[in-house]
């Protein structure tokens, strides 16, 4: 594929450009390039969506920020083409810009575009909460929600039980008028959205009591959601046509589930690493010791090293979280091992503990050791 263009050259805007600036120049693009005013153009359709994409980020101020920081890589990966997860970088939406700019854009114009013709569903977005052992091995959970659905009493039609919408009779059902006007270039017929049907072609003379009229209603909707292993806090599942029905056969809309990760009582997760600390006492330190380590797997062992301080990290390959789109690799567990210090000692345990200093050669228990001060005095002269 050639190289991206940069989205502020794409619409012939500066980088400074107001929400003004790029509205009106990507209008300017669209009308140009609108595959409606090329039937089967391929270089004006290419265009088309170029334009289309550019003024998807550079329309919506967070993703602009994003690109102006990062330029076209902000958008890679995470949303691309493999389908699944990502945040919202992909272009899914653009249903709501094209409602946005079409509608006046065109409306009362060629009028490809009325309300009567197909349209997409709305996207619904949900959001779930997993543990941190579901995220990294993938989990199938229910997710109830209340969403938009074809109303069952009337299919979605809006007519009251045992009636159908009729056809308009002012523009015959197709939505539109034609309008003719004389001005002083001579007679010009413009076409207008219907004021009878408001563009639907349809008149519906009883609504349906259910829906009172709109065909849709608020349903509880279960959604069985498969949480793929390695998915991480702030990603989104997209389930593609689970969202709003589309209309006059339009497809629906996308359903979109962002997972946020519940914290867990000692492991935490910088991307797919996993990092906890593990308590050992002065004596395992001291002389070495064969630890019990969890790990998302279960316990793992690992001998520390005699003399091992406290704060080492120590790393159990391949023990952290399973690669999103690959779930044979994995990331790495780091381990601190924090040495504590006994708060309760009796009468027989300090005693030792004094013969133990004494034999170190630390006269003054409560001190701290003589090398320390030694380097200290060094550190004055
Ligand atoms: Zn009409
Ligand atoms: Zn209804």
């Amino acid at each position: 594929m050639a190289e991206k263009r940069d989205y502020y050259e794409v619409l012939g805007v500066e980088r400074n450009a107001t929400d003004q600036d790029i509205k009106r120049a990507y209008r300017r693009l669209a009308k140009k390039y609108h595959p409606d005013v090329n039937p089967g153009d391929k270089e004006a359709e290419a265009k088309f969506k170029e334009a289309s994409e550019a003024y998807a980020v550079l329309s919506d101020e967070e993703k602009r920020a994003k690109y102006d920081q990062f330029g076209h890589s902000a958008f890679e990966g995470a949303g691309g083409g493999d389908g699944g997860f990502g945040g919202f970088g992909g272009f899914g939406d653009m249903g709501d810009i094209f409602g946005d700019i079409f509608g006046d854009l065109f409306g009362g114009g060629s009028g490809r575009r009325t309300k009567n013709g197909p349209t997409r569903g709305q996207d619904v977005q949900s959001s779930l909460d997993i543990t941190f052992t579901e995220a990294a091995f993938g989990c199938k959970k229910n997710v109830e929600l209340w969403v938009f659905d074809n109303c069952d009493q009337c299919n979605g039609t809006g007519a009251k039980a045992g009636t159908k919408p009729e056809t308009c009779p002012n523009c015959h059902g197709s939505g539109q008028m034609r309008v003719q006007q004389q001005t002083m270039f001579g007679a010009m017929t413009s076409v207008r959205t219907c004021s009878t049907c408001g563009g639907t072609g349809k008149i519906i003379k009883e609504k349906c009591t259910r829906c009172n009229g709109g065909g849709r209603i608020k349903v509880k909707k279960t959604f069985e959601v498969n949480i793929p292993a390695g998915i991480d806090t702030g990603q989104s599942i997209r389930m593609s046509g689970k969202g709003e029905p589309g209309a006059q056969g339009g497809p629906n809309g996308d359903l979109f589930i962002t997972v946020t990760i519940r914290p867990h009582p000692f492991f935490s997760r910088q991307g797919y690493d996993v990092y906890c600390s593990v308590p050992i006492s002065f004596a395992q330190a001291a002389l070495g010791d064969e630890l019990e380590i969890p790990t998302i797997d279960g316990k793992a062992q690992y001998t520390i090293e005699e003399g091992t301080q406290t704060g080492t990290r120590f790393r159990l390959r391949g023990k952290g979280i399973p690669y999103l789109r690959n779930s044979n690799q994995r990331g790495d567990q780091y381990v601190t091992v924090n040495v504590e210090v006994p708060k309760k000692l009796n009468d027989k345990q300090k005693e030792l503990l004094r013969q133990f200093a004494s034999a170190m050669g630390e006269d003054d228990v409560h001190g701290q050791k003589k090398s320390f001060f030694q380097k200290m005095k060094d550190a004055f002269e």
